[in-house]
């Protein structure tokens, strides 16, 4: 009786066809309660057959964590926070949290005892709206670095009714700053978007299909492609590129990659590995490029669209341009744009159009366009005023493109001089643990001067070198 009811827990709790039935109630009866039959001091034992097919495969889907919520916990500090958010009472014995909140409020849970979201690939979530809104609720699951406070984002929607949210994990942004890693989550929470009443039942992750962890996969972007049927992908070395442009030569593509990497390592000798693979996606046509950007962001519940002026877009370190041969094989945005996902993906900091991220992406493009530059910095300098001044271009925000020209001079400043690379090396990891390329707060420890010193460095070797 025993042994034949077990093998048939582990089954249902792997079995890929179960996913997809949804049968949430179902798994918990199955796996996780105890049964009341379930004899107290049994001693069968079972043969090493038996018990070694009950080890769980590594290719089935397989529940990792799940947190079951009931009216009768106590929800309390520090494994629970709430922020702007009420418990309301409810029934003694009910299954699920009921909860209201303000827009922005937030509930953290914090698992006493390990967290895999590392090893996960989805997160299923069981709640309901409360009340009859005629507009969809809106809130987003958050997985929380809570050392540096960078959160895992996925939106979605509650329409009223029971729900079985599921999440695919490798479509969780991040903002600008500091890329929070999974490996570092310790936390789960919500936030309210809207103002929204809720029951929230249980939240589960899930492994699946021998993919572990919650990286995009090529496949992730290969299929967000207009037509996935023409995509081919290359690799070599750090980067993958993968293209649906006939007419594009890979070889000479990954060859200027393979440059850019060697000449940047040249530069900052201690950069990190990339966090995986670093993609470059190549489309035949801008409108592929567009429409990709749609379908992409999509999946992540948002919508990032590239401005009409930019002619790449690199976002969550995925490097994206289209295709054309103007400029010879190798476009130089190709290169421009997979520097910003090399330096993304290997220190971890999300800092596309600061002045750091542009300068030095810009100097790598013109090493291919061999473009010169030196007229438009002699005019630049000429016309410098006070919204040329540097402590607002080195702040680390994004910056206007008519600041490209002083943000790449001022990268050309910095590579020039052997002590300022060394100076640079070492300043990117503390600019990367801060989450933004601020140079302010790490100036003088760095570079040895403050700003205004450094600025009048900066400025006299711009005029010897390109004033006249
Ligand atoms: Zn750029």
């Amino acid at each position: 009786m025993v042994r034949e009811r077990r093998a048939i827990t582990l089954s249902s709790v792997r079995g890929p066809a179960f996913l997809r039935a949804g049968a949430m109630v179902a798994v918990v009866a199955a796996g996780f309660g105890t049964p009341a039959d379930d004899p107290p001091a049994a001693t069968w034992t079972p043969s090493v057959t038996d018990w070694a097919n009950t080890a769980p495969s590594d290719t089935a889907p397989l529940l990792l964590y799940r947190r079951e919520l009931a009216s009768d916990e106590s929800f309390a500090a520090p494994w629970v926070q709430l922020a702007g958010a009420t418990i309301l009472p409810q029934e003694h014995g009910m299954r699920g949290l009921r909860l209201e909140g303000e827009a922005g409020a937030t509930i953290r849970f914090r698992p006493a005892d390990g967290f895999p979201v590392a090893l996960a690939r989805r997160a299923v979530l069981e709640m309901r709206a409360i009340g009859s809104e005629t507009t969809p609720i809106r809130v987003e699951l958050e997985l929380v670095d809570e050392a540096t406070g960078g959160r895992l984002v996925a939106p979605f929607e509650l329409h009223g009714g029971p729900e079985r949210i599921e999440i695919a994990l490798q479509y969780l942004r991040y903002d600008r700053g500091r890329v929070p890693t999974t490996q570092r989550v310790t936390s789960w929470g919500l936030r309210f978007v809207d103002r929204a009443a809720i029951e929230l039942v249980s939240f589960e992750l899930w492994r699946e299909d021998g993919i572990a962890g919650t990286e995009l996969t090529v496949d992730d972007l290969r299929s967000a492609f207009p037509d996935p049927e023409r995509v081919r992908v290359y690799e070599r070395g750090a980067f993958v590129l993968v293209t649906d442009a006939p007419n594009l030569d890979p070889d000479r593509v990954l060859g200027s990659l393979a440059t850019m990497h060697a000449r940047t390592r040249e530069l900052l000798p201690h950069m990190p590995e990339p966090r995986g693979p670093v993609p470059l996606l190549v489309f035949a046509t801008e409108r592929e490029y567009r429409a990709f950007w749609e379908n992409f962001s999509g999946r992540f519940g948002t919508r990032v669209v590239p401005r009409q002026e930019d002619e790449g877009f690199t976002w969550q370190g995925v490097a994206t341009a289209w295709f054309s041969d103007r400029y010879g094989p190798v476009r130089p945005t190709y290169v421009h744009e997979a520097h910003h996902a090399l330096l993304e993906r290997a220190y971890g900091l999300a800092a596309q159009r600061s002045w750091l991220f542009e300068g030095l992406a810009n100097l790598e493009q013109l090493e291919i366009s061999k473009q010169e530059l030196a007229s438009v910095y002699r005019r630049g300098l000429r016309r410098a005023d006070k919204t040329s001044a540097l402590p607002e271009l080195l702040d680390g925000r994004s910056i206007r493109t008519d600041r490209y020209w002083q943000a790449t001079m001022f990268a050309e400043f910095l590579v020039a001089d052997p002590r300022r690379r060394a100076a640079l090396d070492s300043a990117l990891f503390e600019m990367a643990q801060r989450g933004s390329t601020d140079v302010r707060p790490v100036v003088r420890r760095h570079f040895g001067r403050d700003l205004d010193a450094f600025g009048v460095e900066f400025w006299s070797w711009a005029w010897t070198t390109y004033g006249s």
